[in-house]
This record gives structure tokens, sequence and C-alpha cells, in this order.
């Protein structure tokens, strides 16, 4: 949310957004689990311009002890953005926004892992950013629950998430960089769609209470397809595996 240049338009006459969409539309999704040899889960997202890695580790043993809970395990979650990822090169190292992001994104997807089963132990999730173009929670977040997944850890459903937001006066989904500069808000989202329980809801800027009503709507919309997505990408790995297994019967 930032002052736009003049005469910037986010919707031109004919209702296209500046990268082409319409307001209802995702940007380009693509999604592959196990890309990673040497974590037990990894996943790796294309979402519009952004870049995502998501490595999995666990369970396993914590150190330091003293973390260790005797009734369940913990999760812990790093979101990092690499120096190259943004425009003005990101000074390497944790700042208050991981941090905060890092915190949220663990929220977002402890529902739904079964930790009871693992007492003592931790999961450890590796997100790396390595290029941003808004909405990197979100996709951190998706190719994070693909990455828990794939190391096979017992999940209650897939965690997805989509962002809706404002621009030029209109509720739209999946905001871009410029949309997310110049627009007026931005509601990220994640459910565990089975349920439709939300387990992350955040706003920045200004809406009314209906706008905001109708983004959840439209965000909630945008994360069943991206959870399409997800089932897709982790039919293809066990798809593979499968060929695999029969190829050496
Ligand atoms: N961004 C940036 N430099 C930073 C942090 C963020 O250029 O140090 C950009 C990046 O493209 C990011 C966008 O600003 O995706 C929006 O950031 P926000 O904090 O809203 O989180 P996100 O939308 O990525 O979840």
């Amino acid at each position: 949310m930032m002052g736009r240049p003049e005469g910037l338009k986010l919707i031109d006459e004919n209702g296209r957004r500046i990268d082409g969409r319409k307001k209802y539309e995702l940007r380009p999704i693509s999604m592959e689990v196990n890309v990673l040899k040497n974590a037990d889960g990894s996943a790796y997202v294309e979402w519009g311009k952004n870049k995502i890695l998501a490595a999995v580790y666990g369970p396993r043993e914590i150190h330091p002890k003293h973390l260790q809970r005797p009734d369940r395990g913990i999760l812990r979650v790093r979101y990092n953005m690499a120096p190259f990822s943004v425009e003005d090169r990101k000074k390497p190292g944790p700042d208050r926004r991981s941090v905060e992001i890092s915190k949220v994104i663990r929220g977002a997807l402890e529902p739904a892992l079964i930790l009871e089963m693992f007492p003592r132990t931790a999961v450890d999730i590796f997100i790396e950013v390595l290029q941003a173009d808004a909405g990197t929670r979100v996709a951190g977040i998706a190719a994070a629950s693909l990455a828990l997944a794939d190391a096979g850890i017992p999940m209650r459903d897939i965690v997805s998430a989509c962002a809706a937001g404002k621009i030029d006066g209109e509720i739209v989904l999946d905001l871009n960089k410029d949309e997310d500069n110049y627009g007026e808000a931005d509601v990220p989202l994640a459910i565990m769609p089975m349920k439709n329980d939300i387990t992350l809801l955040q706003m920045d800027g200004y809406l009314t209470r209906e706008e905001f009503m109708e983004a959840v709507r439209l965000a909630i919309k945008g994360a069943k397809a991206v959870y399409q997505k997800q089932r897709e990408a982790l039919k293809r790995k066990y798809l593979a595996v499968a060929e695999e297994v029969a190829g050496n019967e």
C-alpha cells in the first residue's frame, strides 16, 4: 500500500488487470514435490513470479532438549528470503517481517499436523523464497504443506492458502506485487479445505465489513483451487513411485 505513480490504472476499461488477468483469476501456478534429495520432504512452487522452495525434516529429536514436550511433537518454521529474491537486495538473515511470517505460517500449518503421535520430537520446515512478487506467505504455506505430505507426516488435511484484496475499488483474487503496492488492501488466508477451517487470516489496508467478507469468500475459493493443484502434485509423485515399482517387478 503506497503512493502510486500518477495515472497508473490497476484495472483497465475492459476489466483486465495489468498482467492481463480478470478480477477472479489466479496467477499461473505450478507445483512439484520431492525435489530435494537430502530433506525428508520437499516441494517447489512457482506462483506467478514467486519461486519458493520448502524443505521438511522430522519428526526428529529436538535440540536443545529443554524444548521437548513429553506429550507431543513441536513444529518449527523458518521463512527466509534470499538476498536476490526482491528488487532491492534483501539483507540476509532474519528481520521483523520474516520472524512474523514464520510465526503465522507455523500457526497456519500446526492445526493440520497430528503432533500427539510424536512426543519429544520436532518437525522443522524451511521455506526459502528465491523470488518474491507478493503473496509469498500463502505460496510458502502451500509449498510447506506439500513438503509435509511428501515427508509422510500424518496430517488431518493439506493446508491450502490464497489471498484476495482490493485494487481500484474492486475486490480481486491473488494480488501481484504492483497490485499489493498500489492497491487498497490485501487479505491472505489459509484453510484446511475438508472442514473449511481457517488457520490464517490477516488484513493489510482498509476494507468495509462487506468488502472484507467478499475478500474472505473469494480467497477461500482461490485456496480451494490451489488445493486441487496440491493434490495433483502429490498424485503425480505417487504415480511416478508406482511406475518405478512396476518397472522393477
Ligand atoms: N518485499 C520486498 N522486500 C522485502 C519484503 C517484501 O520487496 O524486504 C516484497 C515481496 O515481493 C513480497 C511483497 O513485498 O512478496 C509483499 O510482502 P508482504 O510482507 O505483504 O508479504 P507477502 O505478500 O509476500 O506474503
